[in-house]
């Protein structure tokens, strides 16, 4: 089947009361780790981009992995999605590229770090909003900013620092009609997101509560939500690597999220280090080996094993073969007539 809208992932995951992860890549080994892990446990998958890895990718690979991905596993629902658009412009090149849903965020500027004004966001996630709607593609705006910037994008250091203010977020969904909404609750990008195991106090999940609550309809986004497993840690100190101790964000804390209106939820450090460590077993094992293949294959492996135990946790195995697909044309008429209703 075709790359499908972001939001009819949603909404039926909504109606399953199931959360759907979003796993980014750069690569064909990421690619194909996340297409087996859709295959093995039967779920629709969103596969993610950032800025980064459609420069590192030069997007035209990226691109036709993806639809050899859609050729080669036709039973499964697949959305390429761009993460982090910094301006209109990157969203626009997404979507000329064949991207089904973009993300504008508009909470920063384009330079991915300072803070916006409400009235910026506002601003440039409406006109997405208008050029992807047109063509049936989805939009996922921001509003408050996530902390860490190891992915390049990020307030800096202190996740609490812009929490999502839930008056603010009505007001910016009426505003601007976007699908999804990514809301900072203190989580942040990378692998050190916090220093001791968090809790539902140091996660504002009384504030995803809600937002949720005044906003039903919308689906909302986790981001920074690798939960950074200590044995996958455990395997990349074992074999040599250096990273300091470090928490992630609890699966209870993300079940606990997809009971409240959480449909999206952001994993790309668990498949890093499950990547690095078999690699680094490898290495270390092995010191004699050089073909490539020989740690891409337990990389691949390893990454396909901590994307599909994701899959289960958050609900969506089981569902690639609940749906056929909408075309974006009919997605595009759709928001047409929404329009026109409101
Ligand atoms: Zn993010």
């Amino acid at each position: 089947m075709p790359l499908v809208s972001m939001r009819q992932l949603l909404d039926e995951a909504a109606k399953g009361g199931y959360g759907v992860g979003a796993f980014n890549v750069n690569n064909m080994e990421q690619i194909q780790a996340i297409m087996e892990a859709a295959r093995e446990t039967k779920s629709p998958v969103i596969v993610q981009a950032s800025r980064g890895a459609r420069a590192y990718t030069n997007d035209k690979f990226l691109y036709h992995l993806m639809l050899a991905a859609t050729e080669l596993y036709p039973e499964i629902p697949m959305v390429l999605h761009q993460d982090h658009g910094n301006s209109v412009e990157t969203c626009k090149s997404a979507m000329a590229m064949g991207f089904t849903s973009v993300m504008m965020d508009g909470s920063l500027m384009a330079d991915g770090k300072t803070p916006s004004s409400f009235e910026y966001n506002v601003s440039v996630t409406r006109e997405v909003v208008e050029a992807a709607h047109a063509k049936g593609i989805t939009v996922e705006g921001e509003i408050g900013c996530l902390g860490g910037i190891e992915d390049g994008h990020g307030a800096g250091g202190d996740a609490l620092a812009h929490l999502t203010d839930p008056d603010q977020a009505v007001e910016f969904v009426r505003l601007t009609g976007v699908d999804a909404l990514a809301i900072a609750i203190g989580t942040s990008h990378g692998a050190y997101k916090f220093t001791r195991k968090p809790t539902g106090e140091t996660l504002k999940m009384d504030r995803l509560i809600e937002i949720h609550r005044r906003l039903p309809n919308t689906h909302l986004v986790m981001h920074g939500s690798s939960s950074v497993p200590k044995d996958l840690q455990d395997i990349i100190n074992q074999y040599g690597g250096k990273l300091k101790p470090t928490w992630g964000v609890p699966i209870e804390e993300i079940q606990l999220g997809i009971k409240n209106g959480v449909r999206k939820i952001n994993v790309d450090t668990d498949s890093r280090l499950a990547i690095t460590g078999a690699i680094r077993k490898v290495f270390f094992e092995k010191p004699e080996e050089f073909d490539p293949r020989s740690y891409l294959k337990p990389a691949r492996e390893a990454m396909e094993k901590v994307v599909a135990q994701r899959m289960t946790q958050f609900g969506q195995a089981g569902h690639a073969g609940d749906y056929t697909p909408i075309p974006l044309e009919e997605m595009a008429k759709r928001y047409r007539l929404q329009h026109l209703a409101s």
